[in-house]
């Protein structure tokens, strides 16, 4: 793994903060990052986190909650070494019921969270994600590739608060010089995903549990690539680690139709659901691929989990929510 450069290498327990750290993928980065020795402090207002995810950390003595708006200006009255910006309505059908705060989370709360790493002259990483490349015209997706965005369309509130989040860090890297990373993450799955979030995981899954019908939108012909959260957050802290500061795709290149992953759903669950098609909702991108060349060559990262045993792990986590 690349080596950090700075100062933070030289403290002995170095001090984390997350920004949506109740969520999905925060809260298992504050998990890893307990794992690895850092103090947390996980910031959220449970406007789609949820208290559950960090439930099992209560009275660990190196893990702090705020629970607070990142939108707000955020003071902190002691040193940080890691900013790690992930706070944000993340699933289709939560962006499309939240699309101001979805918004202002990616400019104002990137704002206060750079903001924060500028005061601290702490390092700092934005979550941002594929959808940046809206509905894409190159297959697989490269980093240097610049999207296909509807802006006005109702994704647009998504993918451009993160476009915005994107040229807002790399404007206080040019200017403040702040030591700033971007992670571009593809579709991702795993425990801890709402039940009811939208997204087609847990709505598969909980779908084929119920014995209700699966819902493939469309035709089912769209393409995405899923990955599972551990290999996720083990990119994500070796981007962190590393010394780059151009965006880095972290996502899984295995690409598959959502008919085949729907059959792969019922196949893994044992359900007896059949399959329904449903409109394919506006602006759904046709395929979507992350290209890892930069991960594998600046990070020497690559997913390791297979689809079927991440599915496993998944099944396991919904069949007691269901
Ligand atoms: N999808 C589906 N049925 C569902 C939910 C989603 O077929 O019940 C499809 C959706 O149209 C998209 C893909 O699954 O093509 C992934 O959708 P998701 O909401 O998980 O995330 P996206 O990748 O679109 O952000």
């Amino acid at each position: 793994m690349p080596k950090a450069k700075i100062s933070v290498r030289s403290v002995k327990q170095p001090t984390s903060v997350v920004t949506g750290g109740a969520g999905f993928l925060g809260s298992h980065l504050v998990d890893y990052l307990l794992q690895r020795g850092h103090k947390v402090v996980a910031i959220d207002n449970f406007v789609t986190g949820s208290v559950d995810n960090i439930a099992h950390l209560a009275g660990n003595k190196n893990f702090k909650f705020i629970e607070q708006d990142v939108t707000e200006y955020l003071f902190l009255d002691f040193p940080v070494n890691y900013v790690w910006h992930f706070a944000s309505p993340a699933s289709p059908i939560d962006y499309l019921e939240l699309p101001i705060q979805t918004l202002k989370v990616g400019s104002l709360g990137t704002h206060k969270a750079l903001g924060l790493a500028l005061n601290k002259s702490a390092r700092f990483l934005i979550a941002s994600t594929s959808e940046i490349y809206g509905d894409p015209l190159i297959h697989p997706q490269p980093e240097t590739y610049w999207g296909n965005v509807n802006t006005i369309g109702p994704r647009g509130c998504y993918d451009e608060s993160k476009r915005f989040a994107e040229a807002l860090t790399m404007a206080y890297h040019r200017e403040h010089k702040v030591d700033t990373r971007i992670v571009r993450i593809f579709n991702t799955y795993g425990p801890r995903m709402r039940l009811n979030d939208g997204r087609v995981v847990p709505a598969f899954i909980s779908q084929a549990l119920k014995g209700k019908p699966v819902t493939v939108f469309g035709n089912g012909e769209q393409t995405r690539s899923f990955c599972y959260c551990s290999d996720l957050i083990e990119g994500i802290y070796r981007l962190m680690m590393s010394s780059t500061h151009e965006p880095v795709n972290i996502g899984n290149p295995t690409e598959m139709t959502m008919l085949q992953f729907a059959h792969e759903i019922i196949r893994a669950t044992g359900s007896k659901s059949k399959i329904v098609f449903k409109p394919l909702p506006q602006d759904d991108p046709k395929q979507r691929k992350p290209d890892i060349t930069r991960a594998r060559k600046l990070l020497q990262w690559e997913p390791k989990v297979k689809l079927a045993e991440g599915i496993t792990q998944t099944i396991a986590y919904f069949r007691k929510k269901v």
